[in-house]
């Protein structure tokens, strides 16, 4: 059997089709449109890229877009006196603070003084604890497990009453995507079991998912036999295994490997995502609709 491929290069290009239209009928009828600010403290190269690339998106779908770059010696005061100025200006509906943070500012306070209405990463804990409950109380749900469950229903997967096994516990993708699939509504209503480093039978409760999500960041830790005929796989590991030049630029680029070993995996399973190319793309995408979707609860066109 040849898997499905559920691509997030894809699935990237039709919601942000999506988004752009949306937005272009927001500004005509409302005359306003979404607006996102990323602050930036240090010149991370990896944080840079990154900021770089959710600018490039935000410009693209036609959002307000502003970089706000800080010197990494600025203090702790002044990063949660910006971040008041951001939550009291009504022309901005998303702000992100790019991790990590230099170590003399404390990344939880910073995080937390962040208006939960304005919280498009998901990560404040007035928005983690909306996502427990589930239903309407969800605002933002976090990007890149938004992305995962986004992929899973435009790849036609069945969850209702499937068996979704999520390997990996973080706050950022497991827990979160976990809470997601156990929730009443399209897209879940699910039974999850999630698994970690202190499970005791990994292959055994693997084996038995109809959809196995894995975000351990361990290449090639699941192995093909771990996988029930049929499946879908979303591999959300991001794993640099070496370099190579790009045929495209000539520069020397990481070499990436998701969390399963794909090649063979691809002739189990029902349905895949690739790494690169995968879960990756749907991050920045998640984080367009939900400051697009802030947007739209100020307006009162969302409850
Ligand atoms: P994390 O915070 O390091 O958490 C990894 C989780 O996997 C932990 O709960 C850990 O268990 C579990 N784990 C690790 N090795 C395991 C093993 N051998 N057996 C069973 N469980 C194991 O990582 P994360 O932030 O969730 O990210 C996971 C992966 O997803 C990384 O490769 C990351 O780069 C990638 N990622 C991709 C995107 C994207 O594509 N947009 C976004 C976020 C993350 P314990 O809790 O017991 O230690």
């Amino acid at each position: 059997m040849t898997a499905q491929l559920i691509k997030g290069t894809d699935i990237r290009e039709e919601i942000l089709e999506e988004i752009t239209k949306e937005v272009a009928d927001i500004k005509e009828k409302h005359g306003q449109v979404p607006g996102l600010v990323t602050i930036l403290v240090g010149e991370n190269p990896a944080s840079v890229s990154y900021v770089t690339l959710k600018g490039k998106t935000a410009n693209r779908v036609g959002f307000k877009e502003l970089q706000d770059n800080q010197d990494e010696n600025i203090s702790e005061a002044d990063l949660l006196a910006l971040i008041d100025k951001y939550n009291k200006d009504d022309s901005i509906h998303g702000i992100l603070v790019q991790l990590p943070l230099p170590d003399h500012i404390d990344e939880k306070k910073i995080l937390n003084a962040i208006d939960p209405d304005k919280d498009v990463d998901g990560f404040h804990p007035v928005n983690v604890g909306r996502l427990m409950i589930g239903g309407s109380e969800v605002k933002f749900p976090p990007c890149t497990p938004a992305g995962i469950q986004e992929m899973i229903v435009r790849g036609g997967v069945e969850t209702s009453g499937a068996e979704v096994v999520v390997v990996g516990r973080s706050n950022i993708v497991g827990k979160p995507i976990a809470n997601m699939m156990v929730q009443k509504g399209p897209g879940a209503n699910s039974t999850v079991t999630i698994v970690h480093t202190r499970t005791k039978d990994l292959e055994g409760h693997c084996k038995r998912a109809d959809v196995l999500i894995v975000a351990a960041g361990v290449p090639g830790l699941v192995k093909p036999e771990w996988i029930k005929p049929g499946a879908c796989v979303i591999d959300v590991g991001v794993n640099r295994v070496g370099e190579k030049i790009s045929e495209k630029t000539g520069k020397k680029v990481a070499i990436l490997r998701g969390d399963v070993d794909f090649d063979a995996a691809k002739e189990i399973a029902g349905s895949i995502t690739p790494v690169p190319g995968g879960v990756g793309p749907m991050t920045i995408t998640m984080l367009m609709r939900n400051t697009l979707n802030s947007l739209k609860y100020q307006l009162g066109l969302m409850e």
